[in-house]
């Protein structure tokens, strides 16, 4: 009741930037075209401090598609766990 957080995950989301273990105040949503349909979306999780890193990492392949509050964030119907893919599509 307290935590809306994404996933099911009861401990306290934290940052999907490499090597940092901050908790997570963001949600990136973003779809890869080549490899998601378009109403798929994977989901980052960001500090204030990856925030921007990781939406400009996303932004210039054209894959954001949304940054809210993770308070704010309602996973949508297929909405992949956050976190688990933290560097991309390899
Ligand atoms: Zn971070």
């Amino acid at each position: 009741m307290i935590l809306n957080a994404p996933g099911s995950d009861p401990s306290s989301p934290i940052c999907s930037a490499k090597a940092c273990r901050a908790d997570a105040v963001w949600v990136l949503a973003w779809n890869n075209p080549k490899l998601h349909t378009p109403e798929r979306r994977k989901t980052w999780l960001a500090c204030e401090e990856h925030r921007e890193h990781l939406s400009k990492f996303l932004g210039v392949r054209g894959f954001l598609k949304d940054v809210v509050k993770l308070e704010d964030w309602h996973a949508p119907e297929g909405t992949d766990a956050p976190g688990a893919s933290r560097d991309g599509e390899s």
